[in-house]
């Protein structure tokens, strides 16, 4: 099922870690729509600039996570939320066109190693029907937890 031109319902919810605990990610209607409007609204026109985006973890029911122990109030859980790369791309870089060219409510380049092009992701989520904040992240791991600092790390 299409959800944008180039981005399925399947890609958006597929998790690994879900299948691996044996999890049904499924979204209701309302998160698809929210999936739906993160396709086309962010991750469409990041495709027709780089090429194939991977998507590698979109929707996230409750019990998912949970197990993979991400924040309690993730958008991910909201089918707000997609950690993307576009292979070959730096991952800073990737984050700094986004911020530069799209509209987004927040946006975080994670677990980013300056020099190492392929390493860590980012985050980005949208909302619909509510403002977005454009709120710019950076996110390390400090002593074994996330640590945030504001701005996309140079
Ligand atoms: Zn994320």
């Amino acid at each position: 099922m299409n959800l944008s031109p180039h981005f399925t319902l399947e890609e958006m919810i597929k998790s690994q870690a879900g299948d691996r605990a044996g999890i049904d990610n499924m979204p209701s209607a309302a998160h698809r729509e929210a999936l739906r409007a993160l396709c086309v609204h962010v991750l469409e026109p990041i495709r027709e600039r780089f090429g194939p985006v991977m998507v590698t973890s979109g929707y996230r029911c409750v019990a998912l996570n949970r197990s993979m122990g991400g924040a309690p109030n993730s958008q991910h859980m909201d089918g707000e939320a997609a950690d993307i790369e576009v292979p070959g791309m730096a991952n800073a870089d990737l984050a700094r066109w986004i911020e530069a060219h799209l509209e987004y409510d927040q946006l975080i380049l994670e677990c980013y190693k300056a020099g190492i092009p392929s390493s860590g992701w980012v985050h980005v989520s949208y909302k619909a029907h509510t403002p977005n904040r454009k709120q710019e992240l950076t996110a390390t791991v400090v002593k074994g937890k996330m640590a945030y600092t504001p701005g996309i790390a140079k």
